[in-house]
């Protein structure tokens, strides 16, 4: 993997434990000459990523829509600025950049983010590892919803497992880098390619 996109919080939370990792992946990533791709802020565990990366020499490249631009929240140190029309056409972007997802913590943005990822994951549209770092078990309450939609029939058990959890930097990396998405189906790749 040479680009990842990371979705997280625009806020940093409460707890500094989350900032706290959202460094050490800053670290990891710099160290591995892994490009970071995210969404072009400068506030909240975003912007403590971006930061840390580009103090280790690392590369930063935010996709942010204009609309989000002209708000104080841009950042403006980053290897690359990519300015898009709309938030649809950031998140395109962003899929083409990126050979894999990994959400932090954070709130509707980055649930949205991720559970799209997944969505591409799931249709064979895309066959790229998507990874949560489970910092301090925030997102545990979700993985329970997910065993509940596999148990009550709405999620396959195989599609489920294509998201990678972890909540060590190190690990979640690892277990992304040995990834190999599920074998589709001949007719969802029909109906994808259409
Ligand atoms: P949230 O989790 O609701 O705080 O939203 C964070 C996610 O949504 C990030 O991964 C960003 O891609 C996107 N996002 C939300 N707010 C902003 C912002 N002000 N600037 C750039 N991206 C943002």
């Amino acid at each position: 993997m040479k680009k990842i996109a990371v979705f997280c919080g625009s806020s940093k939370g409460f707890n500094p434990v989350y900032a706290k990792h959202a460094r050490e992946l800053g670290i990891y990533l710099a160290q591995k000459n892994i490009g970071m791709i995210y969404g072009g802020g400068k506030i909240g565990l975003m912007g403590i990523l971006a930061d840390t990366i580009l103090k280790h020499q690392g590369k930063v490249i935010g996709v942010i829509p204009s609309l989000l631009r002209h708000e104080e929240v841009a950042h403006t140190e980053i290897t690359q600025m990519i300015v898009t029309k709309k938030m649809s056409k950031r998140k395109v972007k962003i899929s083409k950049l990126a050979d894999g997802y990994i959400a932090l913590p954070g709130g509707f943005g980055t649930l949205d983010e991720i559970f799209e990822a997944l969505t591409l994951g799931q249709l064979g549209i895309e066959a790229k590892p998507v990874g949560l770092l489970n910092t301090n078990g925030y997102f545990n309450p979700i993985l329970d919803q997910l065993e509940l939609m596999v148990k009550e029939g709405f999620l396959k058990e195989s599609n489920r497992n294509m998201l990678l959890v972890s909540d060590s930097v190190t690990d979640l990396l690892e277990k992304m880098q040995n990834y190999k998405a599920p074998k589709m189906s001949k007719v969802i790749n029909k109906v994808v390619t259409k």
